[in-house]
């Protein structure tokens, strides 16, 4: 038997309708931005294996370094105990971040680690005394898939089993010229009840790739910090270069009081999250009475293989090789939206460093669910791309590794698809 026959007798795969979906392909190894499935055919990495992969698949480097962390210490219990690569990973994350930010919170993906700001933010007004038990969120956001995650998330057909369960979030719509006064309103009239707000800095992931502008959101920002509302920057998507500069905080004037990630921080080799905070949240925290504590773990808290494959990630990430290999993908995703423009099944094109989203004109059907998409899906893995349209939305979001050559055949392969699907 095949490796999918053998699958689809024993496996239940995420986001996937498994009466209707198409075997899944197996894969037996990965290389640079290529994974290889068992007939040795070739597909691109164009989205990166869910955005995670940062340096290319199977990378020399990260897979020595977890080699050896393998052979001196596999994992050790995180309260009460501590170790190099955890504290490592601690300083030297620190010290890439916006300089408010101070203490470091381990936990295992991206879910968890907004899951740990939330806790930070609302225990921190229990802890104060103060009644603000409310969150504030963008329209359509996504921040994960825990039940706490989900509520901050905006509703949708993801969401609807477990709507009456979701906690109340304020929503509120990404900020424009025209309504951020109206916004700012809004948010001072709730703001005596308001924990914190969260945000997906600068794109929206998930919903589609939709961009916002810094200048807008660093207002929000800042009205946020004059009415004492904490802001939490979920970097789990955007972090570590995503948005071509090492973090999408760092297109904004305000810092952020808490920050999110997951996905790239290991390269993409292992789960692991982090939430870190400034130092004035951490100390709401420092109190003789014990029920002050942050009461929050898992059993893989701060796991030293996670840990040691984002210090080697983080070595390869702050080589100058690594910052040519993002510009390099900006200016080419640059050219291909100039290259795209006026096309005639384009609704619209738009990139935020090394992510470009290419919407498809579709009339009335702009539904995730549509036959397009499943039709464009199959289309480029043909071609031998991994490329997962989200709805009428193509997106590239490449490993830094990529080649000139793959990019190329990405580009060529969409507009052939522009032209006969
Ligand atoms: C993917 C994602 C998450 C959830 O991360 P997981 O590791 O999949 O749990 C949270 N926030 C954002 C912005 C994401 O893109």
């Amino acid at each position: 038997m095949t490796l999918s026959e053998r699958d689809l007798k024993v496996i239940w795969h995420p986001y996937t309708q498994m009466q209707t979906a198409a075997a899944p392909v197996g894969i037996v190894r990965g290389e640079g931005a290529c994974v290889y499935d068992e007939d040795g055919k070739c597909y691109i990495d164009a989205i990166s294996s869910w955005w995670v992969n940062i340096h290319g698949h199977a990378h020399p480097y990260i897979a020595a370094k977890v080699a050896e962390q393998l052979k001196t210490l596999e994992h050790v219990i995180f309260a009460g105990f501590t170790h190099e690569p955890a504290v490592e990973l601690a300083e030297r994350l620190l010290a890439l971040l916006p300089s408010n930010q101070a203490k470091v919170f381990y936990s295992d993906n991206g879910s968890t680690a907004v899951e740990v700001a939330l806790k930070m933010c609302l225990q921190y007004w229990y802890n104060k005394g103060e009644q603000r038990t409310k969150i504030l969120a963008f329209k359509n956001a996504y921040h994960g898939d825990t039940f706490g995650a989900m509520a901050v998330s905006g509703r949708s057909a993801f969401t609807n089993a477990f709507e009456k369960l979701l906690f109340d979030v304020e929503f509120i719509d990404l900020p424009t010229a025209d309504n951020i006064s109206e916004l700012r309103s809004k948010i001072s009239a709730l703001s005596s009840q308001l924990a914190c707000f969260i945000v997906e800095p600068l794109v929206q992931g998930s919903a589609g790739m939709i961009m916002y502008e810094a200048a807008y959101l660093d207002d929000l920002m800042q009205h946020c910090r004059e009415e004492g509302i904490f802001t939490i920057a979920d970097e789990v998507f955007t972090g570590f270069g995503r948005t071509g500069k090492n973090f999408a905080s760092d297109h904004l004037q305000h810092q952020p009081d808490i920050m999110c990630f997951s996905k790239g921080l290991t390269g993409g080799t292992m789960a692991l999250g982090v939430t870190t905070c400034t130092q004035y949240i951490y100390d709401a925290f420092l109190s003789d009475d014990r029920l002050k504590t942050l009461f929050h773990g898992h059993s893989f808290t701060a796991n030293p293989i996670a840990c040691a494959a984002a210090l080697a990630s983080m070595d390869l990430f702050t080589q100058p090789e690594t910052v040519q290999n993002i510009q390099r993908i900006v200016d080419h995703h640059r050219e291909f939206a100039m290259k795209l423009q006026g096309h005639p099944r384009i609704k619209e094109v738009r990139q935020t460093g090394t992510i470009i989203a290419i919407e498809w004109e579709t009339g009335n059907d702009t539904s995730y669910f549509s036959n397009l998409r499943d039709s464009l899906y199959q289309y480029f893995l043909s071609a031998g791309i991994i490329l997962r349209p989200l709805g009428n939305i193509v997106y590239i979001l490449p490993p830094y590794c990529i080649t000139n050559e793959q990019l190329g055949y990405i580009y060529s392969t969409i507009q052939q698809a522009l032209d006969t699907i």
